[in-house]
């Protein structure tokens, strides 16, 4: 059988994407099918961890009428709602699942612990990051990177609309080219829309390789078996 490539990883899915088609609110099939793909992928020995974000109800950097750190911690928020939505799917289909927040909210989520989050994922329970980094101004690519160095996992596997890396908006160009493997500082030289500078820099100081694509059926499992898809970012 052939062996996974990654070990422990990071799982990120950004609101947008469990919003679905109209990248608002939850389209439930989406979970559903993420859920479906996460359990094949821990039946292959793959410890997984997750964080969401929470672009689909609340996005900080968007708001108009209210100050940008009161802001950002509504959009942390939105990500606990996503968590919760991702956690009862997971269980229904038999995974144990345990949120952790990097904001207190012991009636709902258990408080960010790193030891415990890495015990939970040594017992093959899933763990999902809520709340982000718990501070505003930050991201929840940037909490991606900070988890993933801080759980030692092997590869963050960014899940997203676009189906990998592009030198220009392929959206606006249609000559727009993708990257099969771009390096952490072209990301950032090039200014890159892959994740937000910090969250690059992070990965790049912690030689974290970052796997970027599309979120469709199977391709959880493919990018932990390693197959060419999308974009990969490493040094
Ligand atoms: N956020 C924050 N600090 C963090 C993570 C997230 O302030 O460490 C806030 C920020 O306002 C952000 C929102 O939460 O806009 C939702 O997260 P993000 O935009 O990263 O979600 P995504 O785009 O992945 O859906």
């Amino acid at each position: 059988m052939v062996e996974p490539k990654y070990k422990r990883v990071i799982l990120k899915l950004s609101g947008e994407a469990l919003g679905g088609e109209k990248g608002f609110g939850i389209d439930w099939e989406v979970v559903e099918s993420i859920a479906e793909e996460i359990a094949k992928v821990r039946e292959l020995g793959v410890e997984v961890a997750i964080v969401v974000g929470g672009g689909n109800f609340f996005r900080g950097r968007s708001a108009e009428h209210i100050d940008r750190a009161t802001a950002d911690y509504m959009g942390m928020l939105a990500t606990v709602i996503n968590s919760l939505a991702l956690q009862s799917i997971l269980e229904k289909r038999g995974i144990p699942t345990r949120v952790q927040s990097a904001i207190e909210m012991r009636q709902i989520a258990e408080p960010y612990i790193r030891r415990r989050a890495i015990r939970h994922l040594e017992k093959g329970r899933v763990v999902i990051f809520a709340c982000g980094t718990g501070n505003p101004f930050f991201s929840t690519d940037t909490a991606a990177a900070l988890r993933a160095a801080e759980i030692d996992a092997e590869a963050i596997l960014l899940a997203k609309k676009v189906d990998g890396v592009y030198d220009s908006d392929p959206k606006k160009n249609p000559n727009a080219k993708k990257y099969d493997f771009i390096t952490y500082l072209d990301v950032i030289n090039q200014r890159l829309e892959v994740m937000d500078s910090t969250a690059t820099s992070m990965c790049m100081d912690n030689q974290i390789p970052i796997v970027v694509f599309e979120l469709a059926k199977g391709n959880i499992i493919k990018a932990v078996m390693g197959e060419n898809i999308g974009t990969l970012v490493n040094v």
